[in-house]
C-alpha cells in the first residue's frame, strides 16, 4: 500500500494504488480522505451562498424558477454567469 503526505495536516495516509492518481496533487503529495470531506463541505457551503446571493439578485419571478432548477443547471448556469463574467464571487476564507 502506498503513502501520501496530506498537504493539508501534514499526516501520512495510505492510498489504494489503483485511486492514487485521484489525491496526489504532487508526487508524494495529496489530500487525505479527512481534508477532503471537509475541503468538500466548505466548497458545497460556498456552492449554496453563491446560489443564494444569485438568485437573491433575480426577480422573485426568475429566483423561483432558478430555485426550481435541477442541483447541476442550477451551478451550471452560475458558472456560465461567472465565465461570461455575469457575476463575480470572491471566496475568502482563514
Ligand atoms: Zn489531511
Amino acid at each position: 500500500m502506498a503513502q501520501l503526505i496530506c498537504g493539508c495536516c501534514g499526516r501520512y495516509y495510505p492510498v489504494k494504488p489503483g485511486i492514487k492518481s485521484e489525491y496526489d496533487q504532487d508526487t508524494g503529495y495529496g489530500t487525505c480522505p479527512e481534508c477532503k470531506y471537509i475541503e468538500d463541505d466548505s466548497n458545497e457551503a460556498e456552492w449554496i451562498k453563491m446560489e443564494n446571493l444569485f438568485a437573491n439578485s433575480l426577480s422573485l419571478d426568475n429566483a423561483t424558477k432558478f430555485r426550481a432548477l435541477e442541483l447541476e443547471v442550477r451551478r451550471g448556469l452560475l458558472l456560465e454567469a461567472l465565465d461570461d463574467k455575469i457575476i463575480t464571487y470572491e471566496i475568502n476564507r482563514r
